[in-house]
């Protein structure tokens, strides 16, 4: 049985983030994820991310391979493929099947993938995905990935939105003002945000905020983060080192390289100032730090939730240098492109 010590960084769903590269650039991406990254993961660090996973967490977990974009670099992540099934741990692709433009290509990629070893895959559907993906592309992966791996090994997240995606048409894109023009601004960001269930963090609070109202930081006055820093069982180790919990973009434990040392201090109780302020009084904490210390201006308009909130001092804390070891990788707090909706 597993000690309470034990469940502190002990995820079962690892995300091994193999470039931060995707076409799409989502208005609610957590990782700020673009067509402005450009660096992909080393052979060689799949190989020792793995299987410093593996030391650290035995046979209780699963990768998914994704980014970013997976597919951009399909020889990467078919040797990635490779080196999880050479490791014995399960492991599944996460695409926006932005690249299914002919179904033979699609088809054939997937089946090298089912060759491998792969064991499924993970489709990613939604308006935000649709305002720079075509739905027709979405379907065609669909339809592939089933054909090739059957389709109880094909998860399509979130289907529920695919027959009012369907609605707006299928060969092109559609903004995500056609909500806010169908249904007003109330409803389209209720839909948006409950419908999705985003979280406010990477680009979404930025890009999404104006459609929810939006509160002051002291709204988030006592919300830990404990859950999500130390609890979370769903991770991801990316291509610069880092560990990233739960779906904290932009924030890194520590370096995986070290991850035995890591599990070990955390599990100790040894755990840094920056960390500590987050999981003792969340991000409101965070703020007050940020504010008497690093002369942090606080957002007139509001945050759209206590993540928009952590990301906006992130933001602030990255510009004057301050955490430098938790604050990673750097190019997310660049990648954030706070455009209006
Ligand atoms: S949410 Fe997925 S598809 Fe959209 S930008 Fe991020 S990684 Fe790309
Ligand atoms: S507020 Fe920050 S630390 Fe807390 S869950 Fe959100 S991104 Fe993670």
């Amino acid at each position: 049985m597993q000690t309470p010590n034990e469940a502190i960084l002990h995820p079962r769903d690892i995300g091994l983030i193999l470039g931060y590269r995707c076409q799409a650039g989502c208005a609610h991406c957590l990782y700020n994820c673009g067509p402005g990254w450009h660096d992909w993961m080393r052979v060689e660090d799949v190989t020792a991310a793995l299987s410093h996973a593996k030391q650290v967490w035995g046979q209780g977990f699963q990768v998914h391979l994704t980014g970013g974009e997976p597919f951009l670099n399909f020889p990467l992540l078919l040797q990635a493929t490779r080196i999880a099934v050479d490791l014995d741990i399960p492991a599944y692709v996460e695409t926006n099947a932005a690249w299914c433009r002919d179904p033979d290509q699609a088809n054939d990629r997937f089946r090298q993938l089912r060759l491998a070893g792969l064991a499924a895959v993970l489709i990613s559907v939604s308006p935000f995905h649709q305002a720079a993906i075509p739905l027709e592309r979405t379907l065609t992966g669909i339809t592939a990935a089933q054909e090739v791996f059957g389709a109880s090994q094909v998860i399509v997240y979130q289907a529920d939105w695919l027959p009012g995606m369907a609605r707006h048409g299928i060969e092109g894109t559609v903004p995500l003002d056609r909500y806010v023009q169908t249904f007003g601004r109330s409803q389209a960001g209720q839909r948006l945000w409950q419908g999705y269930g985003l979280i406010s963090g990477g680009r979404a609070g930025y890009r999404l905020g104006g459609l929810v109202d939006t509160r002051p930081p002291e709204a988030f006055r006592g919300l830990s983060c404990r859950g999500e820093l130390l609890f979370a069982p769903h991770s991801h180790l990316d291509l610069y080192g880092g560990f990233i919990p739960a779906f904290c973009g932009g924030i890194s434990l520590g370096h995986w390289r070290e991850l035995s040392q890591l599990v070990d201090a955390y599990r100790g109780g040894d755990i840094s100032p920056f960390v500590a302020v987050l999981t003792e009084e969340g991000p409101f904490g965070l703020y007050q730090t940020a504010r008497k210390a690093y002369g942090y201006q606080v957002l007139l308009d509001g945050y759209a939730g206590k993540c928009h909130l952590c990301v906006d001092l992130r933001k602030h804390l990255v510009q004057i240098g301050a955490f430098p070891e938790h604050l990673l990788p750097e190019s997310f707090y660049h990648q954030i492109k706070d455009l209006p909706l």
